[in-house]
């Protein structure tokens, strides 16, 4: 029998997934499950895009699009990054694809060739490592723990980028974290990376419409005009707009990125399907009040959220200001048991917690981060107070 490809045998099947299957099972057995796991915004988009899709179909051309993506969208998501702050874009920096994801992926194939360094901050989204990995590229990871506030300090970027490494990755508002850097935490990053003109800079900020009290969604391109001859801005529809099945992610950049990009498009899914395209234009032009009320409503869970885990002794939970995740670390457990059950790690910790009290997280170690578990808290308000005093019924019982 043939062997598949090293490049398989490297990519894991997602962490997250793995949990959601196992609360899934738990609940066709007629458990009470309650999920903090998964990742997705819990609201649809507004009636203007369902609108605007029933509309395209029905003049729909069936045909193939533009590699790059259609020109509507394209001047969409210009008056969208000129509203988060970027300016001097033209449709000749960009490039649309079926989700962040798949233009990320795009961007590894067009940045790094194999054996080649990318380096990010721990915890960082699963799929950095997994793209990383498929594309043969080296992997300098540098940690971030609950101690700095899972934030990445400028001395810490300056080691790593005196490395020479081909690209520098930062997300930002972080998934797994939920943190936001500053104004001044992105400046005095963006003082360290204009010193290394080696290195691209992806920005994957696609929650950058989830930022809370008040302080902003931040770019280094904003505080150093200089470095957008290098960096490559990425978002999605898929949080902002509560669309994460419509598969649709684009990139700002250099002119040289979007049409390697655009090339990759072209051979690997030729355009995003019209339908979607006029879904996203809808979104990105249409009212934007589903995006600011949901941001409101997470920002109000998440102080539920934090007040909750503060209160279990010896849990550390640095404040999230943004997207929808908490990330306690809760090493504490370490060492103890639960009912009998030894707990020794972070994976001990989330599969005694749905074992035990039917609620899922997901294990730190698969972002990087092994004393923290994330907590997603997408689910109904109803829910959320409920899942938490599960958790603190957990960590007292635990001996
Ligand atoms: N980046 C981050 C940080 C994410 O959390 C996600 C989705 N979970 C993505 C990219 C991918 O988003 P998309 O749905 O647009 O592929």
């Amino acid at each position: 029998m043939p062997q598949l490809a090293q490049r398989v045998g490297r990519a894991k099947p997602s962490a997250i997934m793995v949990i959601a299957e196992k609360a899934r099972q738990l609940k066709a057995q007629g458990r009470d499950i309650i999920s903090f796991s998964i990742g997705v915004p819990n609201f649809l988009p507004g009636e203007h895009v369902y609108a605007a899709a029933r509309e395209s179909l029905s003049h729909d051309s069936g045909q193939y699009g533009s590699n790059r993506g259609a020109e509507p969208l394209l001047d969409a998501f210009l008056k969208h990054i000129e509203a988060l702050g970027f300016s001097g874009y033209g449709r000749m920096n960009l490039s649309i694809g079926i989700g962040a994801k798949q233009v990320l992926y795009n961007l590894a194939e067009a940045l790094l060739d194999e054996g080649e360094e990318i380096c990010f901050a721990a915890p960082y989204w699963t799929t950095y490592r997994d793209i990383a990995d498929i594309v043969g590229a080296k992997i300098n990871v540098l940690p971030c723990p609950s101690t700095q506030n899972y934030k990445l300090a400028p001395a810490q970027l300056e080691e790593a980028l005196k490395r020479k490494p081909k690209v520098f990755l930062f997300n930002n508002p972080s998934n797994p974290t939920g943190m936001v850097y500053t104004a001044e935490e992105i400046a005095a990053l963006a003082d360290v990376l204009v010193r290394y003109p080696d290195t691209w800079i992806i920005t994957d900020d696609i929650y950058n419409s989830m930022v809370f009290d008040g302080i902003g969604y931040h770019n280094f391109v904003f505080a150093r005009p200089e470095l957008r001859e290098r960096l490559v801005f990425v978002d999605s529809v898929s949080k902002t707009y509560g669309m994460p099945g419509w598969r649709v992610g684009m990139l700002a950049g250099p002119e040289v990125v979007a049409k390697a990009v655009t090339t990759l498009n072209s051979n690997h899914i030729t355009s995003v399907p019209e339908v979607i395209t006029a879904a996203a234009v809808a979104a990105f032009g249409g009212p934007q009040d589903v995006p600011q009320a949901r941001c409101a409503e997470f920002a109000a869970k998440r102080d539920i959220v934090v007040t909750a885990l503060r209160a279990i002794p010896g849990v550390i939970c640095p404040r999230p200001q943004g997207a929808f995740y908490a990330f306690p670390d809760i090493s504490v457990a370490f060492g103890k048991s639960h009912n009998g059950t030894p707990i020794n790690s972070d994976v001990d910790v989330c599969a005694a917690l749905l074992e035990a009290k039917g609620v899922a997280c997901v294990p730190g170690s698969a972002f990087g981060e092994p004393h923290s578990l994330r907590i997603s808290y997408t689910c109904p308000t109803a829910q959320l107070q409920p899942g938490l005093e599960r958790i603190q019924q957990f960590f007292a019982e635990l001996q």
